[in-house]
């Protein structure tokens, strides 16, 4: 087992991470920006190192700074968190030939998964079930491009290979803007992401975003721990999530977990890692892998005991993994709500200084954040300050249990989107678990009037 590690991020991942690493007797090296001087994890570490100014270009995405503070601190493997670094190939890359452990799978993993195109086929040798689509990226001629769209019938959505973070994408309605849709999305691609491939797909109207969890040991051996419901999204952004997803046939999801755990099987992956899928009329279809911890972890650990964090480190260790799909026992619900400083009506972001911290608990209620009374939140990165989880034995109680969470937390002194949760823990159509992935916003500009 490792003696230390380096965490390579910043706020409530890092203080996730580092619970982990002392539970399992590791020391931890943390490396901060200058606004982070006086995070919680980085007084609570073995070791800290500044590693440049707020700016995340200056200091969390700096790759020989944050390999040159493993060096000095003979650190021996680097947990990238989520955001930041995490899915950067060159950067795990560059991590395992300083001589390190990346936390997380190989770079050339990372790399077919950053593909769209390639991650894909991937998905379909494995038989996972993906959107109907173009075979591979279009080709550069007008007829076979019209007669795909022709073939899959609108609307469609084209979409860059290289796209990321709900960028890189465009809805097409009709074969008049087919071609003009197809050489924009190309051309934004190419400046965007440096490859102007793009492939198409069916544009699934009324879908729900359900993911599913899993983890390998990098040698062939993969299980899947159920899946999350992240249809509550704004700005595709995730705000509430849960597991697990609400109406779903379990035979289905059964067979949909098996599916990503032949694709972990084929590519030998390495570690945790999350399909995601988009749910409509009964089907799954794959949109991408995220290879790393995601936000959410929670609720998946908090239906099947495990500690997900705490297996990434095993694995990377390479001490011998004997979980089998057998010891993944599902129990209950969890749903999570995203706690970011911003207005609740406006979403403007809400730096500043926390003056009043007050978090709930009780069973069944945990709370992940890294805040505390007196915490300044830094405007440099992302709102996000916390993250509220309640499990129950069934739905109805997890979401009781988040109703009962949210109206004895007390945040002062910085506005947060504590006030939206409450609305939505009310809501009937989530109550009654009957929403897509636009429910949210139809909700808010509904709201708005
Ligand atoms: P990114 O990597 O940018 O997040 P994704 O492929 O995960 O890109 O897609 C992001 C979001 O775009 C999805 O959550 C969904 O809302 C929408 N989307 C993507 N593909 C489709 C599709 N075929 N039909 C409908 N919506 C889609």
């Amino acid at each position: 087992m490792f003696e230390k590690i380096l965490i390579a991020n910043r706020g409530e991942i890092a203080l996730r991470v580092q619970r982990a690493c002392r539970e399992l007797g590791i020391k931890t090296v943390v490396v901060y920006s200058e606004a982070d001087r006086d995070a919680k994890y980085v007084r609570l570490a073995d070791e800290s190192v500044c590693i440049g100014p707020a700016s995340p270009l200056k200091s969390y995405l700096q790759m020989p700074a944050i390999i040159a503070a493993a060096e000095v601190t003979d650190a021996e493997a680097i947990h990238p968190g989520y955001g930041f670094l995490s899915e950067n190939a060159s950067f795990a890359e560059q991590v395992e030939r300083s001589g390190f452990t990346f936390i997380g799978p190989r770079a050339d993993t990372i790399r077919m998964m950053g593909d769209k195109v390639s991650a894909k086929k991937a998905m379909i040798e494995a038989g996972v079930p993906v959107v109907p689509g173009s075979d591979g990226a279009l080709p550069n001629d007008d007829k076979v491009i019209l007669e795909t769209a022709r073939k899959i019938g609108y609307p469609v959505i084209i979409k860059a290979a290289g796209g990321g973070g709900g960028r890189g994408m465009r809805v097409v309605h009709d074969e008049a803007s087919l071609l003009k849709s197809v050489s924009l999305t190309k051309s934004e691609a190419a400046a965007a992401f440096n490859n102007p491939e793009v492939y198409m797909e069916k544009f699934l109207q009324k879908p729900r975003h359900i993911e599913i969890q899993v983890l390998g040991d990098g040698h062939g051996h993969a299980v899947w721990i159920g899946e999350r419901d992240c249809s509550m999204q704004r700005r595709h952004q995730k705000v509430i999530e849960e597991a697990p997803a609400p109406g779903v046939d379990r035979a289905l999801i059964a067979e949909v977990g098996e599916s990503c755990v032949e694709a972990c099987r084929r590519m030998k992956y390495r570690g945790a890692g999350t399909f995601e899928f988009l749910y409509e009329d009964g089907r799954f279809y794959f949109i991408e892998m995220n290879t790393r911890i995601q936000v959410e972890h929670t609720v998946s650990e908090m239906i099947s005991g495990l500690d997900l964090v705490r297996q990434q480190i095993l694995i990377a260790a390479g001490e011998p993994w004997t979980l089998k799909q057998e010891d993944i026992q599902l129990n209950g619900h969890a749903i999570e709500c995203r706690i970011n400083a911003e207005d609740p009506y406006t979403f403007i972001p809400c730096p500043g200084l926390i003056q009043t911290w007050h978090t709930p608990g009780g069973p069944g209620v945990r709370m992940d954040s890294h805040v505390y009374n007196g915490y300044k939140v830094p405007p440099n990165y992302d709102s996000m300050i916390g993250k509220l989880i309640t499990w129950g034995a069934d739905r109805e109680q997890a979401i009781a249990r988040m109703r009962t969470a949210l109206s004895e937390m007390v945040v002062e002194g910085i506005s947060t989107n504590i006030p939206l949760h409450r609305d939505i823990m009310v809501d009937g159509p989530f109550n009654k678990g009957d929403f897509s992935i636009h429910y949210l916003e139809k909700k808010l500009s509904e709201r708005e009037k």
